[in-house]
């Protein structure tokens, strides 16, 4: 026989929702080992909360000892499995064997049989008295009863220690998580101590819904934080095993936490947590300036040997966009700085050597140009030009003059005076004829002892007076060679384009007939083309 009461009700409810969370629970099962034992754990909680309502709404005393019993059944499960689930999730795997599971599950096994035999030797319940309303029965407990409760609260607080322990010792990269893990812990701690201190509603046992609500709690973090997943890989195995430094300080810049690459790079010891990170770091000074923003920095740090660091700091802040705290990850960028210090230098060189090529070849492309001994343009470069000249002139209608120029018995000179004085007594020839010309003009040394200037856009007459102030100047210039002075003078053809040829070799034959005219009328003097010899 039953009969509904609000107790029956709200225990009812409290079922309902631990299988609910269960279920959720299973659906989003994760590798964690925690995931199992608070799975078992909801619906431990589920088992004993009906077994509660049903206790709460059987009419015979009877029925209502039997429930009873098998609440202890579910709170003796609920204690063994809460331990294990927070051992699992605090990572407190050293003492977590499976022999140490199996007699953890001894003391709540024998407090059952102690239940189950109560008729024997009242050591749970002493006498049954009726409650304030209909349907409610105070149970007098005996001494077996305080030491079930010493085993409840010995499991209990057990448990919450180690969720406390574990959300004390993270930073601020799960201090939300954390907070979750802390108040999870506490809820069946104040739960429990409100039904033995007759806080609750009487008759009603709440611890079955203290530890609902840690469920509840924990699931909520499952959704939010996905707790199980996130903490132990981004803990245990990302930033643990990263081979960037990572560091937290918290807002006075005190080290909270890092793991082992920072340790390595900053070359700290492990002790520095709870440190100033200038203590331990000697060159912070150097970014400090910019705390408030986020910074990158490539820097060297003083380590031996000196490592080349990328430096990122992220400023942490809450959702009330206060600062809580900076991220600093240190990234070893040793070998990729040297190797593009190698390339940068290889670079360089390589641009320098390209340069000196360039100037070297322009160097070249000179040389092939000019006469070595005058430094005048060479006869290559004067028979690829002159043609150009005539064609432009032909093209834009004006005239261009040539004279060639001989000097007069040079070989006496060689003869008399050596190859060297011949060499300087040309080139004095062609310091003359350099100083002579105009910007426009082109002279060049067209061989041996013979010089060619080519005049665009001037007269024949213009180039024939030309000609003249050269071989008069030359005639009033004494070449110096050692103690001598050697006293030389220069004959002269003049012709013009496009009167004496309309190209450039009947141009030059021209001219040179003006020239071997010039040879023998006397030498030292100047003829034009055309001209009868
Ligand atoms: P002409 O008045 O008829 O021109 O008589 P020339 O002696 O000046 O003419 P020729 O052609 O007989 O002699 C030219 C000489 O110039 C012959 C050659 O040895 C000399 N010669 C050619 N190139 C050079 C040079 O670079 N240096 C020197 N020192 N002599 C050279
Ligand atoms: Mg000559
Ligand atoms: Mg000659």
């Amino acid at each position: 026989m039953f009969q509904l009461t609000l107790q029956a009700a709200v225990l009812g409810l409290t079922t309902i929702l631990s299988v609910t969370v269960a279920v959720a629970a299973w659906q989003r099962r994760s590798n964690s080992p925690a995931s199992t034992p608070f799975i078992q754990m909801m619906l431990a909680i589920a088992g004993y909360s009906l077994a509660a309502a049903l206790e709460a709404s059987a009419i015979e005393l009877s029925d209502k000892i039997i429930w009873s019993k098998l609440e202890y059944v579910g709170s003796g499960s609920v204690i063994t499995l809460f331990l294990v689930f927070a051992a699992q999730f605090t990572h407190s795997k050293r003492w977590l064997t499976p022999r140490t599971i199996a007699l953890l599950w001894l003391l709540p096994l024998g407090n059952v049989g102690l239940v189950a035999t109560n008729e024997r030797h009242q050591l749970i319940w002493s006498d049954f008295l009726p409650g304030p309303s209909s349907n409610l029965v105070i149970y007098q407990h005996g001494p077996g009863f305080f030491w079930v409760m010493v085993c409840t609260y010995t499991y209990t607080l057990a448990g919450s220690l180690l969720l406390v322990k574990a959300a004390l010792r993270s930073s601020i990269l799960y201090r939300q998580q954390s907070k979750l893990a802390l108040a999870g812990a506490l809820v069946p701690l104040l739960g429990g101590s409100a039904y033995v201190l007759k806080l609750s509603p009487p008759g009603l046992n709440i611890t079955p819904m203290s530890f609902l609500l840690t469920g509840l709690i924990f699931f909520a973090s499952l959704f939010r934080f996905r707790l199980f997943d996130l903490v132990p890989v981004a803990r245990d195995s990302l930033i643990e095993r990263m081979s960037d430094g990572v560091l937290v300080l918290d807002v006075r810049n005190r080290i909270i936490d890092l793991n082992p690459a920072a340790h390595r790079l900053i070359g700290a010891s492990a002790s520095c947590i709870g440190r100033s990170i200038d203590q331990v770091f000697t060159q912070w000074h150097d970014f400090a300036k910019s705390l408030q923003e986020d910074v990158e920095a490539e820097i060297w740090l003083d380590s031996m040997p000196p490592l080349f660091v990328e430096l990122r700091m992220t400023t942490l802040h809450d959702r009330r966009r206060r600062l809580t705290g900076r991220l600093l990850i240190l990234r070893d960028i040793t070998q990729r700085h040297q190797a593009e210090t190698a390339l940068r230098q290889a670079n360089e060189h390589l641009q320098s050597q390209l340069l000196e090529i360039e100037a070297l070849q322009s160097q070249l492309q000179e040389q092939a140009i000019r006469d070595g001994l005058t430094n005048l343009f060479n006869r290559r470069y004067f028979e690829e030009t002159l043609p150009r000249e005539l064609a432009r002139a032909a093209r834009e209608g004006y005239s261009v003059a040539v004279i060639f120029m001989d000097i007069d018995y040079f070989k006496r000179i060689n003869d008399t005076f050596g190859h060297q004085a011949g060499d300087r007594v040309l080139q004095a020839f062609a310091a003359l004829l350099r100083s002579q010309c105009r910007s426009s003009d082109i002279p060049c040394r067209y061989g041996g002892e013979e010089f060619v200037l080519a005049l665009p856009d001037v007269t024949l007459k213009c180039a024939h007076d030309r000609a003249e102030q050269i071989r008069l100047a030359f005639q009033a210039v004494q070449v110096r060679f050692g103690e001598t002075q050697i006293d030389a003078t220069v004959s002269g053809g003049v012709g013009i384009f496009p009167d004496h040829g309309e190209t450039s070799s009947d141009l030059l034959r021209a001219i040179d007939r003006a020239l071997y005219a010039a040879k023998a009328d006397g030498r030292n003097c100047v003829k034009q083309a055309g001209q009868p010899l």
